[in-house]
């Protein structure tokens, strides 16, 4: 399954994220903020416990998250949306992916994992501004089932149907949610039109 967000505040920031003239520190900040609007359509349906609370009128019957969330960015470029997820649900764990793609093979390569342990409960979000080919999430979704993981999602900001067609072929059950399917990969697996680089955008590293 996959949603795209097409509210009109993320299609804007969308727009602003996108032109070739918005410099790395306005990047970074629309990153947070397209995020932070992402995962909250994201996380409509997460687990909430029944809580009382005292105003200063009356008692309050009150919902609050009952989830237990682990965040994982895919390094590098995941990083720039870490801070947007993490204003939103500021307790939830933190893991790290890093994953380069072997020039030979053309195949995903793992170079770095931290992950929470006890994942087996947990909702699982990764984070990457660009599902490209797709080759890095859906193994980055292999090393979270193979730590236990059962329930994860997806948060990028924009994708591409060849992108969404391998993570939605290797792993059915995981729900991706991108705030613009874009039209296809070039020949360097850019999506087209895209955003560019995003961890060069994001860092200034071009
Ligand atoms: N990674 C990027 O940063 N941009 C793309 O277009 C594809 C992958």
């Amino acid at each position: 399954m996959h949603e795209k967000i097409s509210h009109p505040c993320i299609q804007h920031k969308l727009a602003l994220i996108r032109d070739q003239a918005t410099g790395h520190k306005k990047f970074r900040e629309l990153a947070t903020e397209i995020t932070m609007f992402l995962c909250y359509e994201a996380l409509k349906k997460i687990k909430v416990r029944k809580v009382t609370v005292q105003t200063p009128i009356a008692e309050a019957e009150c919902h609050m998250i009952a989830e237990d969330l682990v965040v994982v960015p895919i390094l590098r470029a995941g990083v720039g949306m870490l801070e947007g997820i993490l204003d939103l649900v500021p307790t939830a764990r933190v893991g790290f992916v890093g994953m380069y793609r072997d020039e030979k093979t053309k195949r995903p390569v793992s170079y770095y994992q931290r992950l929470p342990t006890e994942t087996k409960d947990a909702l699982c979000i990764v984070i990457d501004p660009m599902l490209a080919t797709g080759g890095s999430t859906a193994a980055a979704i292999d090393i979270l089932k193979q730590g236990g993981a059962r329930s994860i999602v997806v948060v990028c900001i924009v994708t591409c149907p060849e992108g969404l067609a391998t993570v939605e072929k290797a792993h059915p059950d995981v729900s991706i949610y991108t705030a613009s399917i874009d039209e296809r990969l070039d020949e360097r697996k850019y999506i087209v039109p895209g955003l560019g680089d995003a961890g060069d955008r994001l860092y200034g590293t071009s």
